[in-house]
């Protein structure tokens, strides 16, 4: 007779180890691993280039692990799921639950269409250390503020789950003839600028379980002081493998307490308690990623300046730590967070554009690009956030590069036509001297710009700004 296998939809969790549903499923029989391309669900919010860029390679990869088993389609899966069952038989369909607000309803829809032809409809947790609704307040409302979430709500909460083994035995039979290739997905851009990210990434599974343990041996010890500095090997990059779900928050979170302890590894799991704390921002704020979670802001007074917005994109601002950050961001799909802080106030504050021209962007550009964490950022840089930076508290771009970039390395692999300037100048080439900048071959009319905006004008017309905002009635 021939076996009616169980069907698990890959989303966020494109990964084999720890993997709730999959294991779950390969437990029970016999298991078609199929991923569907939804294209048109999130509308506005749909995947940026980078991240599509991210998907395919990393499609590409499970698919390798599966042998070549998984089963692609494209549309939508309220309609695809439960033809497919009937397609193929299956008696059950399962997955790892998804936050964003459009995935919810149609996920719940989608449950009830399956239970509806007699089809049993199973998810699980398999991307928070907590699910939102697990870690609230006393008095059952979510936190607000950041630190007592960790700290009461999170340290006082069930510990997360240990991570599962490999599934024991993976019986998957070939795709169904309706498969399509990957390449029908048409992810990659039709001009290949993605060529360019590629050398910075090992994409998938293996190359995520590796730069986890490269962290854990080489960046977590020296990590709550290190994370700062962005030429200095502390971070983990391991943000977009999370964000596919190429490892799981568990596995990061157990890796770090079997090979840390004290500051640094208290530091590490803050920082994965800030995703889920993003994370439960979007789950009961669905309108995070548009509306301002501080109503007074929708008073402020953001300008419309196209000009000011591709100086910033393309990393011509005159400031080198942000442009810097900005040419990282299109040459590797990645960002530093304390660089993409320095960038993000300076388009909010220093450019006075709205905090939705910078979100938009970053998710065009970053690999990692996830609607939570940041929709929760952008409002945190502006001000408008739950637990928002204290307005007045305007990122220098001067000081930071000075302080974070002391020895100008970051900047200088950067933005290469400043690499012969002396340190003293190079966060502000504008003061240094014409004989430095000829020496050093910097030329404001032929390689690097002017500033475009005066810093100190620029801080007190927002500080200006913010409280004309806050004293209107
Ligand atoms: P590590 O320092 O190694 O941290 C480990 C993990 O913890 C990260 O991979 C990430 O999942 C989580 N994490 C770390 N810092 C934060 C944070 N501040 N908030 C939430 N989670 C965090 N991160 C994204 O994953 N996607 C985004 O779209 C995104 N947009 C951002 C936009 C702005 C304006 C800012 C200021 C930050 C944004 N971040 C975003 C948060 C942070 O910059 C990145 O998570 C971090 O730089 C990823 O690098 P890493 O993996 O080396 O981090």
């Amino acid at each position: 007779m021939k076996k009616t296998p169980i069907i698990h939809w890959f989303r966020q969790d494109l990964r084999i180890s720890d993997n709730p549903s999959l294991f779950k499923a390969s437990l029970k029989g016999s298991v078609l691993p199929v991923f569907i391309l939804d294209d048109d669900n999130p509308g506005k919010w749909s995947m940026g280039a980078a991240s599509r860029w991210w998907l395919h390679h990393s499609l590409e990869s499970l698919n390798r692990s599966l042998q070549g088993r998984l089963t692609f389609l494209r549309g939508d899966p309220l309609e695809i799921l439960p033809a497919l069952a009937a397609s193929t038989g299956a008696k059950e369909v399962c997955w790892n639950r998804c936050y964003e607000p459009w995935r919810i309803t149609r996920d719940t829809r989608l449950k009830h269409k399956l239970r509806e032809q007699g089809i049993t409809a199973e998810s699980f947790n398999g991307s928070m250390l907590w699910e939102p609704w697990e870690v609230h307040k006393s008095d059952g409302t979510p936190y607000k503020v950041f630190t007592p979430f960790y700290r009461k709500g999170c340290l006082g909460a069930v510990p997360p789950r240990m991570p599962l083994p490999l599934p024991v035995k993976m019986d998957c039979p070939g795709p169904p003839e309706e498969s399509l290739p990957l390449e029908a997905l048409e992810l990659l851009p039709r001009i290949r600028w993605d060529r360019q990210l590629e050398p910075h990434w090992t994409i998938g599974e293996n190359g995520a379980l590796e730069r986890l343990a490269i962290f854990l041996k080489d960046g977590l010890p020296g990590y709550s002081e290190g994370r700062d500095f962005p030429a200095r090997p502390n971070v983990s990059r391991l943000s977009p493998s999370l964000h596919f779900g190429e490892i799981s928050p568990n596995q990061a979170w157990y890796g770090a307490i079997a090979a840390g302890t004290g500051i640094d590894l208290d530091h590490f799991q803050r920082e994965l308690a800030w995703r889920e704390f993003s994370y439960g921002l979007l789950y009961y704020n669905p309108g995070l990623p548009e509306i301002n979670l501080q109503k007074s802001f929708d008073r402020f007074p953001w300008r419309s300046n196209p000009e000011l917005l591709d100086r910033w994109q393309r990393g011509m601002t005159g400031y080198p730590i942000v442009d810097a950050g900005m040419r990282e961001l299109r040459e590797t799909g990645y960002m530093h967070n304390r660089i993409r802080m320095v960038a993000g106030s300076f388009l909010v504050k220093n450019m006075l554009l709205h905090w939705h021209e910078g979100e938009s962007w970053f998710r065009d550009c970053l690999a990692d690009a996830d609607l939570a964490i940041n929709s929760a950022s952008w409002q945190w840089i502006a001000g408008c956030g739950a637990d928002a930076a204290p307005y007045f508290r305007i990122f220098n771009p001067v000081a930071q590069g000075e302080k974070f970039d002391s020895s100008g390395s970051y900047t200088r692999r950067y933005v290469p036509e400043l690499a012969r300037l002396p340190d003293r100048y190079l966060f502000s080439p504008w003061e240094a001297p014409r004989s430095v900048l000829d020496a050093a071959g910097v030329s404001t009319e032929r390689t690097y710009p002017e500033p475009v905006v005066d810093l100190r004008v620029s801080r007190q017309q927002a500080l200006d700004a913010y409280s004309a905002t806050k004293n209107q009635p």
